[in-house]
């Protein structure tokens, strides 16, 4: 289907950006790697008159590694954080969970900035985000804010952004050089959606036992979250078979799925806590 008529702008910098998302009054819609905004509009689930494309702002695509942590610009492309190898060192969960995002050619367009905008709740880096307790740069009319990945997501395709504002850059706290972590999903096809994924991580004290479990779930609650109630069962815990097993049971009781085309919810209900067994026995088998 063709897409509706819009006017396309392509800014010189973020302050140009954002003042003609703030002239449009919404009727605007950035584009960054047109990957997920092109279907919605050619779908007619969002007709914007005027497209900013960011392809020619200045300092949103690279990836920073310090001591503090990783900052991933809005604009960098999956492909260019699957290819940065330091990043298994410095995030191995992100480098982890793009591998499973869609296919080749979607990767080669597609952003991390467009991608956790789009808030796809079956999408894997917003679970991700949420994992880490990333921050979330967000540029606006008064200046940089800086937002918890718990509070960016607010509902299904639905993030805090304003109108006229515009996510700039994520940044990830540095990593333990000793952490155990794992990501699993099912989707019924590589590179498609997941019906359900477990981002997780946790440390371990000198008795081998686990702390600072962070779980994290995507594709069966309608943002990401974490697991509170998996993750207090885990710490102080040696991460094995009771603990494990445990912990799948809480998961499963910790969801509420949606019922769907693709899978019921107690389908999914079921996988989350397969997924967190699976993503348990990974972590604490990874040296
Ligand atoms: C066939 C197919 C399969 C896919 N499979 C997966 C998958 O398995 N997992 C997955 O996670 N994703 C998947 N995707 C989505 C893909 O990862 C997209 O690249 C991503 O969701 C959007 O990134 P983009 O740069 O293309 O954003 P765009 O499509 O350009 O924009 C998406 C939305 O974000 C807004 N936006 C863009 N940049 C910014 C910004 N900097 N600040 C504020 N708002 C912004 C836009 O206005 C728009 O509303 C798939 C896509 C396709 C077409």
């Amino acid at each position: 289907m063709k897409l509706p008529a819009f006017e396309y702008r392509r800014p010189a910098s973020l302050e140009e950006a954002a003042r003609i998302l703030a002239e449009q009054e919404g009727g605007a819609k950035l584009v960054a790697g047109g990957q997920s905004l092109v279907p919605v509009m050619a779908f007619r689930l969002a007709s914007p008159t005027v497209l900013v494309d960011l392809a020619r702002v200045p300092g949103l695509r690279g990836i920073d590694i310090g001591d503090d942590g990783v900052r991933i610009g809005a604009m960098t492309r999956w492909r260019d954080i699957e290819d940065e190898a330091r990043l298994r060192r410095a995030c191995p969960l992100v480098a982890e969970a793009v591998g499973h995002i869609a296919h080749y050619q979607i990767r080669n367009r597609g952003t991390i900035g467009g991608n956790l905008s789009h808030a796809d709740p079956a999408s894997e880096m917003p679970g991700v985000v949420v994992a880490c307790e990333a921050e979330l740069e967000v540029f606006g009319p008064s200046g940089t804010r800086r937002v918890a990945a718990a509070d960016f997501f607010t509902g299904p395709l639905s993030t805090c952004l304003a109108h006229d504002e515009i996510l700039q850059a994520v940044r990830f706290p540095s990593w333990p050089a000793v952490r155990r972590w794992a990501f699993e999903e099912f989707a019924l096809r590589r590179g498609d959606f997941a019906y359900a994924g477990i981002a997780l991580y946790y440390d371990e004290d000198g008795g081998g036992c686990a702390h600072n479990t962070h779980v994290s779930v995507i594709g069966a609650t309608d943002i990401p979250r974490r697991l509170p109630a998996v993750e207090a069962a885990i710490n102080g815990q040696r991460v094995e078979g009771p603990a494990i097993a445990e912990a799948a049971r809480l998961a499963s009781a910790s969801v509420t799925p949606p019922d769907d085309i693709h899978a019921s919810a107690d389908y999914r209900r079921a996988l989350v806590g397969t997924l967190v067994e699976r993503a348990l026995a990974a972590a604490a088998a990874r040296s």
